[in-house]
């Protein structure tokens, strides 16, 4: 399966914003967007004209890295965001939101979602008792995520455990720290998700 594999904080630099791709590194002072924040190349700090379609590209490549979804995939979540009902741009933040990476990193069961979709991967989560290891998995309400049994014993996955007792989750997911079971209650609504995008930009862009 096809992903992007070179230096991530490059993508933050490219987009002037954190996009919290490495985990812990993002918040401490090794941050490269704490300490150089400046587009990549040798002509990073050069003037360019903005364009209208500039800042749409712009925003469309900063969710796209946000969630780690290649350009193909991410037009298809557009296309489906555009066939269901209601506004396109929430739609597509839903299922983005929806994905099973997404949900293990907002569960807090990994530090970020490059990490929780290379866990996915690896077959360490069930949903509904069942393994699942295709990140792009989209739960359901009513879906319940649990750490595979023999998971259980790798020092990653305690640690993670642990973080995931102190996480607060977003207010359509629940967790349950005894049991350690995270659990989809609804779809989230527009704020819900923190996601710092103007979608509308992206639905423009698409729309030319
Ligand atoms: Fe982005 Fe994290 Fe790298 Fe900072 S440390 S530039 S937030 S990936």
């Amino acid at each position: 399966m096809a992903r992007y594999t070179e230096a991530r904080c490059r993508l933050c630099r490219r987009e002037g914003v954190k996009l919290y791709l490495k985990g812990d590194r993002c918040y401490s002072n090794r941050c490269a967007i704490e300490r150089r924040n400046a587009p990549p190349g040798q002509h990073g700090r050069a003037r360019r004209k903005v364009t209208e379609y500039a800042v749409q590209l712009r925003e469309k490549q900063k969710l796209r890295r946000i969630y780690g979804v290649l350009e193909r995939q991410f037009r298809n979540y557009f296309e489906k965001a555009e066939r269901q009902r209601g506004i396109t741009g929430e739609n597509l933040l839903r299922l983005l939101e929806r994905r099973l990476d997404n949900v293990v990193y907002r569960l807090g069961l990994a530090a970020s979602r490059t990490e929780a979709r290379q866990l996915v991967r690896h077959g360490h989560f069930k949903v509904n008792g069942r393994k699942v290891n295709i990140p792009s998995f989209l739960v359901r309400v009513g879906d319940k995520i649990t750490v595979a049994d023999k998971s259980k014993e790798s020092p990653r996955i305690k640690e993670l455990i642990e973080r995931a007792a102190q996480n607060t989750p977003p207010a359509w997911l629940s967790y349950d720290v005894d049991a350690a079971v995270g659990e989809v209650l609804s779809y989230p609504s527009r704020d819900q998700v923190d996601t710092p995008v103007k979608e509308q930009l992206i639905v423009e862009l698409y729309s030319r």
